[in-house]
Parts: C-alpha cells; sequence; structure tokens
C-alpha cells in the first residue's frame, strides 16, 4: 500500500430506490500514486460524485473497500462559500477547523493562500460581489487552507467560462507543481481532462466502473487548443460514446 495514496478495491455503492436498489457504483478498482493527477470522465449519472463522496467520507459504501493516505479536501462544481462571510472569513473558518487557534495567524495564513490563487485585495469581499471564477478561486484557497494531501475537485470548473476555466486550469496546474498533492478529479468534458490529468479513467454509465484508461503523455505544459491534445481527447470521447449506446457498442 505504501506507493499508493489512495486505494480502492471493487467498491461498490447501491442506494435504495423505492423497494430495489440504485447502484451507482460497481466494483471500482482504482490506484493513485503519491503527487499524481488523475482524472475521472464519465457521463452524468455514472456515480462520479458519488466515488468521490466515499472517497471524502460523505457517504458509505456498500461494499468493497478503499484506503486513502493522509487528509482529504473536497471541492464541489459550486463554490458552497458562506454567503455572510467574506472570501477570507471562508478560507479563516477552514484553517480554525484545522486546528489554526490564533487568530492573528489564521488571518495571515488566509491573505497568503487568497494570494497563491491570485486573489490579492479581494479579501474583503462577500461572495455576491465576486465572479463565479473567483468564487471558485476562493473555494480552491479554502481547500488548500485545509492542508490536504489529497484534493477530490467533482467538477469543480464546471460553471465557469472556457476563459476563466483556462486560467483556472493553469493555476492549479502551477499550485499542483509546487506540491506534493495528489489529485483526482471529476469531469464530463474529455478535453479538460486530458489537459490536466497523467492518467484519465473512462467511467461506465450506470452502474459506475472503470471501463476503460487513458495514459496522457502529453508533454505540459498542454494547449487545450493543440491538435494532439484533440486526438486524444477524441479518443477518450469516442470511448465515452460507446459507454453510453444502449447496446454498447
Ligand atoms: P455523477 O456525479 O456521475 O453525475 P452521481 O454519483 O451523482 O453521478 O449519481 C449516480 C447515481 O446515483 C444517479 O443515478 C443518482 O441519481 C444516484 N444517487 C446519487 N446520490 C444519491 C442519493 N443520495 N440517494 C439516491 N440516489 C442517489
Ligand atoms: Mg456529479
Amino acid at each position: 500500500m505504501s506507493s499508493r495514496t489512495v486505494a480502492v478495491e471493487r467498491l461498490s455503492k447501491a442506494f435504495p430506490h423505492g423497494d430495489r436498489n440504485l447502484v451507482a457504483l460497481q466494483e471500482v478498482t482504482l490506484d493513485l500514486q503519491p503527487g499524481e493527477f488523475v482524472c475521472i470522465v464519465g457521463a452524468s449519472g455514472s456515480g462520479k460524485s458519488t466515488l468521490l463522496n466515499v472517497l471524502a467520507g460523505l457517504e458509505t459504501a456498500s461494499s468493497g473497500r478503499f484506503e486513502v493516505q493522509g487528509r482529504v479536501a473536497l471541492m464541489f462544481q459550486e463554490a458552497a462559500l458562506f454567503p455572510w462571510l467574506t472570501a477570507s472569513q471562508n478560507v479563516e473558518l477552514a484553517l480554525k477547523l484545522r486546528g489554526v487557534n490564533k487568530r492573528s495567524e489564521r488571518r495571515q495564513l488566509a491573505h497568503d493562500l487568497l494570494e497563491r490563487v491570485h486573489l490579492h485585495g479581494f479579501e474583503r469581499r462577500r461572495p455576491h460581489e465576486l465572479s463565479g471564477g473567483m468564487k471558485q478561486r476562493v473555494a480552491l484557497a479554502r481547500a488548500l487552507a485545509q492542508d490536504a494531501d489529497v484534493l477530490l475537485m467533482d467538477e469543480p470548473f464546471g460553471s465557469v467560462d472556457a476563459i476563466t476555466r483556462d486560467l483556472l486550469h493553469e493555476e492549479l496546474l502551477r499550485l499542483w507543481r509546487a506540491s506534493s498533492l495528489t489529485i483526482l478529479f471529476v469531469t464530463h468534458n474529455a478535453r479538460e481532462a486530458v489537459r490536466l490529468g497523467d492518467r484519465v479513467l473512462v467511467f461506465t454509465s450506470r452502474p459506475g466502473r472503470v471501463a476503460q484508461e487513458f495514459e496522457i503523455d502529453l508533454p505540459r505544459p498542454r494547449s487545450l487548443d493543440s491538435p494532439e491534445l484533440a486526438v486524444v481527447a477524441g479518443r477518450i470521447t469516442e470511448r465515452l460514446k460507446q459507454e453510453m449506446r444502449p447496446d454498447g457498442h
């Protein structure tokens, strides 16, 4: 287990659904090496969020096992900031929960974290005064405040415009390179997955399973517009489509 930060073995999850069960995940097996950036792509309803929620301890698995080494932080599609707190206070709260007891220290750390996500000068804004992309930056700073070893990201940039998303990709990759973070990033966008990941796992549609794994050996930095990236993303999209056809062909 030592060379794996996240190990998932035959993990299944069923939700009660009327008098039957809805199987969201069926025997998912995957591993993440320390410092790896792995993306999961799958259609909506393929159990991606369920998997992250189980790994984050928000849901329990029905069967199978998993192990996560170190501290875990989860980031959602919606920033889920407290609207009555400023950007800084949202980050400070995460620091408080982490056990940073001195108020002045929390404030300084929040300042540094917001600077790392390029929000210097916006510390005292409340969420409604920030754009969608800025809110996700605060959410990222808050995730970093948890001093996590493993960052689980659930379609975090799904609701921001394309240019903002491209900038957020760059910043996420910069933060990842400068740290020892292991990242599991969920998206339904094959290009985004290829832009970011060392590996891309394609999920089957309900129940979710790993259908295929793609090793992404394109050199970094990668451009969303590069033809090389489009070729790999095209292969992944083909595989996804195959999964989504009722007959599987
Ligand atoms: P994804 O994130 O890939 O879109 P989800 O993990 O959200 O997929 O959902 C997978 C399946 O599990 C869906 O059919 C969804 O309706 C169902 N599901 C998810 N969470 C619950 C829940 N708390 N109760 C019942 N069914 C759920
Ligand atoms: Mg989801």
